[in-house]
């Protein structure tokens, strides 16, 4: 099984260069961020509090999951705007920081890349607990400005300083919490996103493959 771990913050770049560098690989991508906002998206539908642990915990097993090209389905229900929006971006810090929400995710990333041979997966925890024996792990940052003037341009319905307001509570968020937070993999390479572009990023992690 050939599988690439990408971690990183929010605004680091992951997405682009983990979907870049699956293409010259031939491998598939997972957006392992997308399937915690897929089970904040389901909770939130359903009227269930993102903060009640055990509700949460039994949904995040029930669901049906899909996260593909296409986009992201929810018990057949497409939620690929929805889960990007600001109701979803404000809660699925405290989802992600439940265990057995983490537990099911993880399972099911596990079996993802299995029935592939692999892929290029990025996420928070992706080389630190997910698939600590990745061929390679790779940790993304960026300055802070530098994350939210990308971030920022993605979403248009908010201005800079909310943005950049929302991005630095979620870091803390995803580095303070107990169960697996954001930290960089044992072994990990880490790049400096802040003034490359995506090519000499997918350059460097292709010439840095065993
Ligand atoms: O990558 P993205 O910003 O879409 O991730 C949304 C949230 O999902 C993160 O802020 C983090 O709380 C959570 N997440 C996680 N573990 C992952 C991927 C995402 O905890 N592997």
């Amino acid at each position: 099984m050939r599988v690439i771990a990408i971690d990183g913050p929010a605004g680091s770049g992951k997405s682009t260069v983990a979907r870049r560098l699956a293409e010259r690989l031939g491998l598939e991508y997972l957006d392992t961020g997308a399937m915690y906002r897929a089970v904040t998206f389901a909770a939130l539908r359903r009227g269930i509090d993102p903060a009640d642990g055990d509700d949460v915990a039994r949904l995040a097993r029930d669901i049906e999951l899909v996260v593909d090209d296409e986009g992201v389905r929810v018990d057949t229900v497409d939620a690929t705007i929805e889960i990007r929006g600001p109701e979803v971006t404000r809660a699925v810090s405290i989802v992600a920081a439940n265990p057995a929400v983490r537990e099911e995710m993880v399972r099911r990333q596990r079996s993802w890349a299995e029935s592939r041979g692999g892929g290029v997966i990025e996420g928070r925890d992706i080389g630190t607990v997910v698939f600590p024996s990745a061929e390679l792990k790779v940790y993304l940052t960026a300055k802070p400005e530098v994350r939210a003037a990308r971030r920022s341009k993605e979403v248009t319905d908010l201005d800079y300083q909310t943005v950049a307001a929302d991005l630095a509570r979620r870091d803390a968020l995803d580095e303070g919490r107990e169960a697996s937070p954001l930290a960089e993999a044992e072994g990990a390479l880490v790049v400096d996103t802040s003034n490359l572009s995506v090519d000499e990023i997918v350059d460097e992690l292709q010439r840095r493959l065993p």
